[in-house]
This record gives C-alpha cells, structure tokens and sequence, in this order.
C-alpha cells in the first residue's frame, strides 16, 4: 500500500455505514483482532426524552438475538429495552382464514423481540467504542474509491485517505459504495407506503404481534415493552398521505376499524411517518475488493419484518468468510474468496424476497377465487402442525443454512 499523505489511514477492513448491519460486522471482525475503520456520516443519537418511543422500531428474530450475543452486545440491547413476542395472529380482512403461532408450540421461550432502532445502535455504538482495533471516523462521509495495488484507497470528503484490504458497502438502501462500483440492482416498486406510528389500545397487547391483510394491504400492530404497539401500515400512496393527514380522532378512528378493534379502542397516537416500499436486489455482492451488506444488497418488503434480520445474517457470513480466509492464510479480498459469501446469501436474500412478494400478491388480489383459496389456506396451514412449525421456524431464524454465529450453539 502506498502512503499518499500524512493523513493517511491503513486498515484491514473498511466499512461505509455503521447502522445495525455495518455495526454488527465491524464489531465481529475487530473482536477478532482486525484492524477496522466504520465511516459513519450521522452524529449517533445518544440521549432521548424518558418514556419515548423511536418511530422506527424492529422485529428481531432469535438468529439475530445469537448474533447480538456473539458480540457482546445483547446485554446492553436488554437493559435498552426489547419487548418479547411470544404470539403471532395473522388474518384475512376478506374471510375468515386465520393462522396463529405460539412460542410453546415450538418449544422456544419467545418468537422474538421488538426493539427500537435507536437502543440497537446505542449498544452497538458503544461496543464498537470499546474494541482497540476499531476506529470509528464519524461523522464521515465517503467521497470517492479506487483499487490500488493490493488494497481499496478511499477518500473521504473531507479529505481524508483511508486504504483498507476490503471495502465493505453498508451504506443502505440508496449505497453509494453500490453505485459508484456499478453494480446493477433488480428494483419492484410496491407503489405502496408504509404508515407507521406508535399508538394506545384499550385493551394489553398480550405480548403478541397482529397482522391483518387488507385488500390494500397489511397492518401490524407490534408490542412495546410499556404496553403501547408500533403499527406498521402498508397501503397505496395516496391512502398513506390521506391517513398522515387526517386529524387524531378521525385517524384513531380508521385505524381501529381497519384493525377490527381487536384490542378494543385505540386511544392515542404518536407523530406518524411514511416510507415508501419496494423491493431491490443488487446484482452481485462481491467485486475486487468489495462486499455489500444488509439495504446496500437488497431491501424487502417490511411485512415479515426480516430486513435488518437478513442484513444482521450478512453481516455473520461475511466476517466468517473473512476470517476463513484469513486464517487459511489467503486475502480475504479477492473475489474468489469472497464468493463463498455472495453464493451463501444471495440464494437465501432472494428466496426470502420472493416468499414475501408472494404473500404480497396473495392477499392484495381483489379475485374471489383467490381470496377462496388464501382462507382455505390459511386454515389448513393453521391446523397443519409441520408446515406451520416448518414457517415459524425459518422465519424466527431458527432454520436454514445459517452462519457460525447465528447457531444456537453461539448463544
Ligand atoms: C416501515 C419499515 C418497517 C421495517 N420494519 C422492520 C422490522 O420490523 N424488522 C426488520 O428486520 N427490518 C425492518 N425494516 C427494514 C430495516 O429498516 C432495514 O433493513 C435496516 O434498517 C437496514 O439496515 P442497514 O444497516 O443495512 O442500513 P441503514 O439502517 O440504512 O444504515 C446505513 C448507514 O449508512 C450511513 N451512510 C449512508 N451513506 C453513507 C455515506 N455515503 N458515507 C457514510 N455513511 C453513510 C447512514 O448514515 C446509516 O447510518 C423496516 C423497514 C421499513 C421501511
């Protein structure tokens, strides 16, 4: 590697982003001794007002729970805060189908968590604070990259010259690393919003996560650990402007009815946001030294709240495939190396993409045949004891060809 300026920076690994999949990998490669750079462009937020919500909150699977644990920052994710999910009750607005999952039937003491965003980052910001070998440039923003000899030199925007063996894009959905490598993405636009808000009900939550499929599409009512829920309201544009807009009673009084009053009457909503939903895939993870993970690889719609999950897997399987190397004496950025992480995940991301499109199309079709056949489904699903465990099981992460850390053995 040559040394350009005296501002410049040499590490093994470096990561553009470090929100909860960049984080996640930084920390599990400088736990493992490599020298590792997060370039990070947003200030953490450090302190929040007591007995507040974040807007954004994430289901998290079991997979993820070991993964957080093999970094040695579950703890701190629980003293944060997590609410436990032990029950899931999916229905049909359109008929009576209905599907129900239950911890004990699986034999897991939870089916997941609910935790904010802001308590995931906080924890892994500050184990990220504690690894010698991690330096994290923030606020950072990545400027521009090119190869050189053996190694990525990275400049940043202001100025700043970091030369990394790997550069790693985990940058989100709208990654530069992604764009600036040309990698070519497979994009669906839903053309729906997601309206989300935390809101008060009635009655207790009961510790478990709701989803009704409208026609236009799916409501989630997701459990808070102060007994509120963070709903998740997928829907055309225009109806998510149309719901922003209306004043509180009027949308308490929408949301209730399109929820079925399930836990009584819903009596107070927070600030509510729309994001737009759409499903992308990039082409390929890997190039000459360069890898994507988690929105930077692929975005998927939000209705089994597997996004950050799927980002968290990539996360586990590129610092085992990175260490694999390393250890077998091999540079871990060659792309012959790193396409044992691409097959791994690639195959897995696009399935999971695909099984959610499918549920999407399923229960958006207006056709009554299909509408027959979804609650004729459901049903069967609901009493078919090995398929339904067989679904609970990949979808708590619980299945599948998972990475070292991921394993229940890593708990
Ligand atoms: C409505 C909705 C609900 C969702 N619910 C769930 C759920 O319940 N469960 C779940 O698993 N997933 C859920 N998701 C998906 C989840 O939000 C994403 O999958 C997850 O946030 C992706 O994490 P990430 O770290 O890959 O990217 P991000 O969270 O987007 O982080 C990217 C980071 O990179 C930084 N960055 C970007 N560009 C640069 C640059 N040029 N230089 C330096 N830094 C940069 C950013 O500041 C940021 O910190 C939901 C999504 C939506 C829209």
């Amino acid at each position: 590697m040559n040394a350009d300026t005296t501002q410049d920076m040499f590490y093994d690994i470096a990561i553009v982003g470090g929100g909860c999949v960049g984080g996640t990998l930084a920390c599990a490669l400088a736990q493992a001794g490599l020298l590792v750079a997060v370039i990070e462009a947003r200030e953490p937020q450090r302190v929040w007002p007591a007995g507040s919500v974040d807007i954004r909150v994430f289901a998290i699977t079991r997979a993820s729970e070991r993964i957080f644990r093999a970094i040695d920052c579950w703890d701190a994710i629980e003293r944060g805060g997590v609410s436990p999910f032990r029950d899931m009750r999916v229905w049909d607005a359109s008929g009576p189908g209905t599907i129900h999952f239950d911890c004990a039937e699986l034999g897991e003491p939870t089916l997941g968590y609910i935790v904010e965003q802001r308590v995931i980052q906080a924890a892994l910001n500050a184990r990220m604070d504690m690894l010698p070998t991690l330096t994290r440039l923030c606020p950072a923003e990545l400027g521009a990259f090119e190869l050189d000899n053996d190694a990525m030199r990275i400049t940043l925007v202001d100025g700043r010259v970091v030369h990394a063996r790997l550069l790693v894009g985990a940058d989100g959905a709208a990654s530069r690393v992604r764009g600036m490598a040309d990698i070519a993405v497979a994009v669906r636009d839903y053309q729906q919003e997601a309206v989300v808000a935390v809101v008060t009900t009635e009655q207790p939550h009961q510790e478990t996560a709701w989803q009704r499929f409208l026609p236009s599409g799916p409501l989630a009512f997701l459990p808070l650990r102060d007994g509120r829920s963070s709903i998740v309201w997928s829907t055309t544009p225009q109806q998510a402007a149309e719901l922003c807009a209306l004043d509180t009673p009027e949308f308490l009084e929408r949301l209730g009815e399109a929820f079925e009053h399930r836990l009584g009457r819903i009596t107070a909503v927070e600030e509510r946001a729309r994001f737009p939903l759409r499903r992308m895939h990039a082409t390929h993870y890997i190039a000459e030294r360069l890898a994507l993970v988690g929105d930077a690889a692929h975005v998927i719609h939000p209705l089994a709240g597997q996004g950050v999950n799927l980002g968290l897997l990539d996360a586990a399987t590129l610092a085992e495939v990175v260490l694999d190397t390393r250890a077998a004496g091999r540079d871990y950025g060659l792309p012959g190396n790193l396409r044992r992480y691409e097959r791994w995940r690639h195959g897995d991301n696009h399935a999971m993409q695909r099984a959610m499109d499918g549920f999407k199309d399923l229960f958006g079709s207006p056709a009554r045949p299909v509408q027959w056949l979804r609650n004729a489904g459901l049903g069967l699903a609901d009493r078919a004891g090995p398929v339904k465990q067989v679904l609970a099981r990949h979808a708590m992460g619980l299945a599948g060809d998972l990475p070292k850390m991921a394993r229940p053995s890593a708990a």
